[in-house]
Parts: structure tokens; C-alpha cells; sequence
């Protein structure tokens, strides 16, 4: 029992506990192939089972991990097993989780510089690492006038690029007066929804929002682009947003970035590239051309927390210019005045992003960057790649399945030849049967699916283990 004259954890305690949590932790990832991939838990399943009131009285340690196992467990879609090919990843590693337990447990809150010096700067050189890991333009770089922030996801990224956008094209003035409706952002029917709702966030309308078609490859049809800001132009509109995509959510198609880039420059307009999933390919020299217009962005950001081993949440969103960003968001109330933000020698990133407070990210990223070495990194995006490529050709080969496009890095978008029903059937049997876990999308208007190779344990049995799997269910399926 306790000492009820301190219901604090002691030191001592949090050792001990600790040690239970890292093994806890550490059998979940060896025992982690025999889970369902995806969870069976019904709706309301685990709120059934949890006491109508919370306890009056702290309880046993062993207790609440008894109903991690017992209660918490089941209703847990496993994003770190090495079958989980939906979606797009959501990876971790070793390094990045003791990078986020260390971070808990210095428990800075890193707002201003001098909240916590190191937690800024860390940020700062490791977001300048990655320019040159990632064969980046120099101009994102923190040394001239641009620089990376770590956001909680690329949607806050957007939002944040969409707001400077908006003040850069009215010379700060919404910020103060609010929209008039005549602002006009533009995507392509494939780019990720979080547009639309930066779009909306921002005020400045989802109706001023302009989905751009895409060509056979689901690519921006940049010659649309072109034609659709002069029709809003004639109509007295003010185009100040472009969004363009290097690896769509649906298939992982590229945008023509460097005609994008040029309508853009022309005609003055923002342009955000989002590399949310694809731009970790980058750490390749051979995958570099996805980035090829990114120098002619304002803003970029990839998630190293898709496929770069480091768990969520974790976004690198870079500016050219950093001062119009923070001349966006910066608000100095009187309580958070201080020497060195007076100076204007430090970086205080509460004026990068929508909150206030902030975590300390940077610490797994460094650390996952420090343990695999560019090296290792690029070891296993080209392993990922590799695979997918290896799926594809048994694809290609096989009588019932086809391929709907060539897969670009690490996504397979596929299809069974015996139309949608036979598809959604199978995928639905697949993911019943806990063995694997993949999910669909449409493309040409046709249900298609997708297998994304990027967990951190993926290996090239699973992936044929999988193959296998789809290939028996399609056949079970059509007698
Ligand atoms: C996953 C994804 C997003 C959204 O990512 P969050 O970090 O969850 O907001 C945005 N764009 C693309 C292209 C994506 O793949």
C-alpha cells in the first residue's frame, strides 16, 4: 500500500515501474506477429468494460497493466506489425521510442528559447541535417533566411503555409481585417483533404478552393492550373495558394513541380509542396528526382513519423522565408517578454506553428538519425522500395490481378480482375482474418488496392506471406 502522506511515484518506484514498461514493451514487439493486425474490437466494446467511475483511490501498478493486456490490448490495431500494409505508415523504432521517453521525462515545454534553450536548438541543426540528407534547396536552410520547424502533423504544416500565404498576398492586412472572399487556393482532385480544411481554417472558403484535374498518372494537370488562375484573375479573384503533392495519398503520384513552380513564380503565388509520406525517399541520391522544383517552393514538409522510423507526431515543415511566417503568427504578449527573443538572436518557435506550447520532438528525431546513420536509413527505404517492386512483378505476372499503375517508391496499387465487389470482398476477408491488414482507394473510378511497404519490420516474407494470402483468399472467394 501506500504512504498516503505522499501519493507522489518515487524515484525508486519509477524504476522499478520502468523497467516493467520497457519489457512490457519490448515483448510486444517480439510477440507482435501473432496479434490480429487490425483490432476486432466491436464498437463501445472497452467502454463496456471499464468502471462507470474513476478510482477514489490510487491503485496497484500491476493492476493497470494487468488491463493494458487485458482490456487495452484488444482494441489496439497493431501500426508496428510487420503485416500492416494499409494506409500509409505510421513507423517507430527503437531510438525514437527512448527518444520520446527521455523527452517525457525531461517534460520541457519548449515555446521560447529560453524556455529551454537546447530544446529550440537541437531542433534547429537537426531540421538543417535533413536539408542536406534529403539533397533539399539550401534556401530552407535556418543560416539564410528560411528554416524547418517540427509540427504535429503535415495538415498544421499546410495550415501554417496557407496563413502566410494569405498574409503575404494582402501585405499582412487580413490578419487584421479578416477575408473578403476574393482569395483563391488551388490543389488537384488527388491532393490529401487536409487542404480543404486548412482552407476552411483559414477563412478562406472551401468554395475558394480550386481542384485542379489530374492527367493518366493522377499527376496536376499544370497546364489547367495555368488556365484556371487566369479565369481567376478575370474575375477580379486573388490567387495566393498553390498546393502541390510529391506522393498523393490515394497512389503516391508526383505533381509536375517544376512547371507548378514556375506558374507560381510568375504569377507571384505561394506555393506549398507536401511530401508527407514520399519525401523520406529523398535520403536516396537514386529517388532524388521526386524533389526536382522543390527550390522554386516557398514551403515543404515531409513526416518522419510515416516512414522515417520515428513514432508520431512528428512533421518537418521548411520556409524560404521565415519572416513571413512569423510575422503571421508571432503575437508577444507581456508575460512571455524576454531578453533573449529582444535580442533577435534567438529562434522561438511558438511563432512557427499554431500553439503556444510545444514538445520536445527533436530529441527522437536526432536520436533515430544518430542510431541508424544516413547509412542505415537509406538501407531501409531502398529494402522497402525494393519490395515493392518485387510485388508489383509477381503481380504483373499473375493471371487474376493486375497492376493499375507502376508503383513509384513504396505504395502497390492493385486490383483483381473480377471487378469492385470481388475487390472490396476480398480485402474485407483479408483484414477479418488478422493476418494482414491492407486498405483501398479508387482510381479511374475503379476500387483499387493498396499495399504500402513501410514498416520499420517488414521483410521480404511477410510481404510474400502476403502474396500468398491474397492470392488463396481471391480463389476461395470465386468459387
Ligand atoms: C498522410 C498525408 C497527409 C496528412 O498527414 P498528417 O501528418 O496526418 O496530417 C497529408 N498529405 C499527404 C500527401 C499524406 O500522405
Amino acid at each position: 500500500m501506500k504512504d498516503h502522506k505522499d501519493f507522489h511515484m518515487t524515484p525508486e518506484e519509477f524504476r522499478l515501474r520502468g523497467h516493467t514498461v520497457i519489457d512490457w514493451i519490448a515483448d510486444y514487439q517480439e510477440r507482435i506477429e501473432s496479434l490480429p493486425v487490425l483490432s476486432r474490437a466491436k464498437p463501445g466494446e472497452l467502454r463496456a468494460a471499464l468502471p462507470e467511475e474513476p478510482p477514489e483511490t490510487g491503485e496497484d501498478f500491476e493492476a493497470v497493466m494487468r488491463d493494458l493486456d487485458e482490456l487495452i490490448l484488444p482494441g489496439i490495431t497493431h501500426w508496428q506489425s510487420p503485416n500492416f500494409f494499409a494506409y500509409f505508415p505510421a513507423n517507430a523504432s527503437g531510438p525514437s521510442i527512448l527518444g520520446e521517453l527521455l523527452s517525457a521525462g525531461l517534460g520541457v515545454q519548449g515555446m521560447l528559447w529560453a524556455t529551454s534553450p537546447a530544446c529550440t536548438e537541437l531542433e534547429t541543426h537537426v531540421l538543417d541535417w535533413l536539408v542536406g540528407m534529403l539533397g533539399l534547396p539550401d534556401r530552407f536552410r535556418s543560416d539564410g533566411e528560411g528554416g524547418g520547424v517540427i509540427q504535429d502533423t503535415a495538415s498544421s504544416a499546410a495550415l501554417c503555409a496557407l496563413l502566410a500565404a494569405r498574409e503575404r498576398a494582402t501585405g499582412f492586412l487580413s490578419d487584421e481585417k479578416g477575408c473578403d472572399g476574393t482569395l483563391v487556393a488551388y490543389a488537384s482532385t488527388q491532393t490529401h483533404s487536409s487542404i480543404e480544411k486548412a482552407v476552411r481554417i483559414a477563412g478562406l472558403g472551401s468554395s475558394n478552393l480550386r481542384l485542379i484535374e489530374t492527367d493518366e498518372n493522377y499527376s496536376m494537370a499544370s497546364d489547367l492550373l495555368a488556365s484556371q488562375i487566369a479565369a481567376d484573375r478575370e474575375a477580379g479573384l486573388v490567387p495566393c495558394f498553390v498546393c502541390a503533392t510529391v506522393g498523393t495519398t490515394s497512389s503516391l503520384a508526383v505533381d509536375p513541380v517544376p512547371e507548378i513552380g514556375k506558374i507560381c513564380r510568375d504569377e507571384n503565388i505561394w506555393l506549398h509542396v507536401d511530401a508527407a509520406m514520399a519525401g523520406t525517399a529523398a535520403l536516396c541520391p537514386e529517388f532524388r528526382q521526386i524533389n526536382n522544383g522543390v527550390e522554386l517552393a516557398d514551403s515543404y514538409c515531409f513526416n518522419p513519423h510515416k516512414w522515417m522510423f520515428t513514432n508520431f507526431d512528428c512533421d518537418c515543415f521548411y520556409v524560404a522565408d521565415r519572416a513571413a511566417l512569423i510575422r503571421t503568427l508571432t503575437v508577444l504578449p507581456e508575460y512571455l517578454r524576454n531578453r533573449p527573443t529582444e535580442s533577435g538572436a534567438v529562434i522561438d518557435y511558438r511563432d512557427w506553428h499554431i500553439p503556444l506550447g510545444r514538445r520536445f520532438r527533436a530529441l527522437k528525431l536526432w536520436m533515430v538519425i544518430r542510431h541508424y546513420g544516413v547509412e542505415g536509413l537509406r538501407h531501409h527505404v531502398r529494402a522497402h522500395v525494393a519490395l515493392a517492386r518485387e510485388l508489383a512483378d509477381w503481380i504483373t505476372e499473375s493471371e487474376d490481378f493486375e497492376l493499375v499503375a507502376e508503383p513509384l517508391l513504396n505504395l502497390v496499387c492493385f486490383r483483381h480482375r473480377g471487378g469492385d465487389d470481388l475487390n472490396m470482398r476480398l480485402m474485407e476477408e483479408l483484414n477479418s482474418g488478422g493476418r494482414i491488414y491492407l486498405t483501398h482507394t479508387k482510381l479511374g473510378g475503379r476500387v483499387t488496392l493498396r499495399f504500402s511497404i513501410g514498416q520499420t519490420n517488414t521483410e521480404r516474407r511477410h510481404v510474400d506471406r502476403a502474396w500468398d494470402l491474397l492470392q488463396k483468399t481471391a480463389l476461395e472467394l470465386e468459387k
